[in-house]
């Protein structure tokens, strides 16, 4: 069912794009999502972005075996290329600022959910006490390019590496002169520049409920991330309860704090990806502490309720709903 929800969501999005004049693009599935990338320039830079996200994909699969995730979650050591050293070093610093909301050791419990092999089921408690001693990113060690699991810690990357993957892709694109780009990769859209025309980038979010409609729009001018993070991404019910995919490394459980979805926009991918995970495992309370003690990034709030906050910055770019602002 989410499979055909983003396909038709892809489709949807497909169309619009065909309507607009200019860029260049092509649409693809990896890391296990549907991702759109269009290229205001020259059309083989589309194919270097494909080539640079399957290379991205092939270090941080947890499920490839011939990625250095695997291999790491498999030995517990390993010696990392520049990119995932890097990714590792943004993913510990992350888990730092959100207090472990953000945790990059959390595989063991996505894997006794079954998120990974596509047959999901609800772990006992005692399995889940079993698994969390082992779920912190202080178990993670890295010295360089060399890297160190302990007390059974895994790796799982899937609430960062599109974050980084866009980001990454975008830094190549300008280096090659590009002016203008979006890449949306599920969840995760990112913009270099301004469009051509003059027109501004307008970026739907999705509705929670019905998530190949768009429940508000960003419009803006310039670069910038923009990532949600929501329980209507991935869940399987059962027994007429909802389970989705983001964790609270706490207690081994689905996070449950209220919201259905959070949407953080930064200037760097990579903590846009992070940040919009680990807000959504606080809960907006403590995400709006974070917020006040930060200037980095800016969030939208969806609750189970059906409210919209948003903080000043987001607010002031924020249209097509009724919503409540945060100020400072
Ligand atoms: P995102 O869609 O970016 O919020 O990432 C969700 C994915 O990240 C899940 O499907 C898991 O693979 C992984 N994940 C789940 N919970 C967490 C967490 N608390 N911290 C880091 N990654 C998580
Ligand atoms: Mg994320």
């Amino acid at each position: 069912m989410k499979k055909f929800l983003a396909l038709l969501l892809f489709l949807c999005l497909s169309l619009t794009a065909c309507a607009s004049d200019g860029p260049a693009e092509t649409e693809i599935f990896a890391m296990d999502t549907y991702m759109r990338l269009r290229i205001w320039g020259d059309r083989e830079l589309l194919s270097d972005t494909v080539d640079e996200i399957r290379r991205l994909e092939g270090l941080f699969s947890v499920t490839d075996e011939k990625s250095e995730i695997f291999l790491l979650n498999r030995d517990g050591q390993a010696v990392l290329s520049a990119d995932t050293a890097e990714i590792l070093t943004r993913a510990i610093a992350l888990s730092e600022r959100t207090g472990g909301a953000f945790d990059p050791t959390v595989y063991p419990l996505v894997s006794a959910w079954g998120f990974t092999s596509g047959e999901p089921h609800i772990p006992t408690q005692d399995e889940l006490n079993v698994l969390l001693p082992s779920v912190d990113a202080a178990h993670l060690r890295l010295d360089g390019s060399n890297a160190a699991l302990t007390d059974g810690a895994q790796l799982d990357l899937g609430g960062i590496a599109k974050g980084y993957t866009a980001q990454k892709c975008l830094e190549l694109l300008s280096e090659k002169g590009v002016q203008a780009a979006m890449l949306s990769l599920g969840g995760n859209v990112q913009t270099l520049g301004s469009k051509p025309d003059g027109k501004p980038w307008v970026i739907g979010i999705a509705n929670p409920e019905e998530p190949t409609e768009a429940i508000a729009t960003l419009t803006f001018n310039g670069s910038m991330a923009i990532v949600t993070s929501g329980g209507y991404q991935r869940y399987f019910d059962l027994d007429g309860a909802r389970y989705h995919h983001i964790l609270d490394p706490q207690t081994g459980m689905p996070a449950e704090t209220g919201l259905a979805s959070v949407t953080v926009l930064t200037q760097d991918g990579t903590t846009a990806d992070a940040l919009s995970t680990a807000l959504f495992v606080m809960g907006m309370e403590k995400s709006v502490e974070l917020w006040r003690e930060s200037d980095d990034f800016e969030a939208i709030f969806i609750t189970q309720d059906r409210k919209i906050f948003a903080t000043k910055g987001a607010a002031d770019l924020l249209g097509g709903c009724e919503f409540e602002e945060i100020t400072r």
